[in-house]
This record gives structure tokens, C-alpha cells and sequence, in this order.
């Protein structure tokens, strides 16, 4: 049976006013939370599921996965009071792979644009003086890039 356990970090009883929605996929975890950071954001409130935000376009996700993201977003963002979302879609990701991967990365490429473009959207409009920033994620060599994209 293992040990318990204190952590060094100490508990702040504040809830961060920020929300990252991205994949669950570990290699990009550690640099999302540097980006938060390297954005003034020491703590932040996570939404992580494979595929990420792809997972608040209702138009593209499955109904049923979209729903529950969404709803878990809204709770978020009403219940702590969230004043900035991050969104933040990976190159290479498994969910698009497993959905689109047919298609091939340019097609999965326009996919991921779409839908952070419409997840950003369905926010703003739920929320209209909510801030969104809308990042996609590259690694190249041992580097992650996140590539701001602007919202139309
Ligand atoms: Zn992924």
C-alpha cells in the first residue's frame, strides 16, 4: 500500500480565473501548464479529454461526447468564475487520427483549426466577456511550439 503523502505546493483556497481545455495526451501536459505560466498564469482549472476542444464543436463531435464537454466547460467557467479559456489543439493528436485519419494530416490539420474556431465561438457567444485564446500545439525536435491562431 503506498505511503501518504504531503505536497510541497501549497493549497490556495482561490480558484484560478483560468480554463485550459486540451488533450489528455501527456506529452504536451507539462508545457501547457509553462504556457499558462509564461501567460501570468501560475494555477488554471483543466478540461482534458483525448481531442481536446474538438470536443466542444457540436457540429463535428460526437453529439453525446460534445454534450458532456460542454456542460463540463459551463459548469467551470459559471461555477469558478472564469474570466480567460485556452484551447489548444496538438498536431499528431489520436482522436483526430482515429476519426479523420483517412483523410490525412492536412485534412486533420483544417479540422482542428475548425473546430477551435467554432468552440471559441459557441464560448464568446455563451459568454460574451469571456476571453479565448485559441493555440495550435506543434512539437519540432525536442521544442513544442503553440502557434496563436486568431479568431475570425
Ligand atoms: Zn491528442
Amino acid at each position: 500500500m503506498p505511503k501518504s503523502f504531503i505536497a510541497k505546493v501549497p493549497y490556495d483556497a482561490s480558484h484560478p480565473p483560468v480554463l485550459a481545455v486540451y488533450c489528455s495526451d501527456g506529452r504536451f501536459t507539462d508545457a501547457v501548464e509553462e504556457l499558462a505560466q509564461h501567460l501570468g498564469h501560475e494555477r488554471i482549472d483543466t478540461l482534458t479529454l483525448p481531442g481536446g476542444p474538438g470536443l466542444l464543436n457540436r457540429w463535428s463531435a460526437d453529439y453525446l461526447e460534445s454534450d458532456v464537454v460542454s456542460r463540463a466547460a459551463h459548469f467551470l467557467i459559471k461555477g469558478h468564475d472564469i474570466a480567460e479559456v485556452l484551447l489548444l489543439a496538438h498536431e499528431g493528436c489520436g482522436y483526430y487520427k482515429a476519426r479523420h485519419g483517412a483523410l490525412g494530416a492536412e485534412f486533420i490539420a483544417e479540422q482542428q483549426l475548425k473546430d477551435l474556431q467554432e468552440a471559441a465561438a459557441e464560448l464568446v457567444k455563451a459568454y460574451p466577456g469571456l476571453t479565448v485564446h485559441t493555440y495550435r500545439v506543434r512539437p519540432e525536435g525536442e521544442k513544442i511550439h503553440f502557434e496563436p491562431i486568431s479568431s475570425t
